[in-house]
């Protein structure tokens, strides 16, 4: 799972993090809250029959799949049910299902859609622990 930690930094687990994950970015190295789990998925759902796909993070893999299929195809980036109920009973409330540039997620590799704009590189500068960016 991707997670948002409180720095600002992100990471990728195998599972679910913990509330509290170690941040390995060098300008941290420290224990840092999850503020955010990523619970979106790619999916790729038919519009003239009943085949339908999740990718996960595979986004080139859900459009691959979604061109071979013999009729037309809705590629979405969208919540997933199940990933979404589990964050929703293991974790605080505070924790966000979605990573989004506003709360300063803005480290993860390969997802373009979370590349760092101007407005997030300062809000890495004025974090401030107990106020959670977002
Ligand atoms: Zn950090
Ligand atoms: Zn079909």
């Amino acid at each position: 799972m991707q997670y948002l930690m409180e720095c600002s930094h992100t990471s990728v687990k195998v599972g679910w993090p913990d509330d509290v994950m170690r941040c390995d970015d060098i300008a941290c190295y420290a224990m840092r809250r999850v503020i955010a789990i990523e619970c979106r998925e790619w999916h790729v759902k038919c519009n003239s029959c009943k085949w339908g796909r999740w990718f996960g993070q595979d986004e080139h893999g859900a459009k691959r799949a979604a061109a071979k299929h013999a009729h037309s195809c809705m590629v979405d980036y969208m919540r997933h049910p199940k990933l979404y109920d589990t964050l929703k009973r293991s974790y605080s409330r505070r924790v966000k299902p979605f990573i989004l540039p506003a709360y300063g997620g803005n480290q993860l590799p390969g997802v373009r859609r979370y590349e760092p704009a101007p407005v997030l590189q300062m809000l890495d500068k004025v974090v401030n622990p107990d106020v959670p960016p977002f």
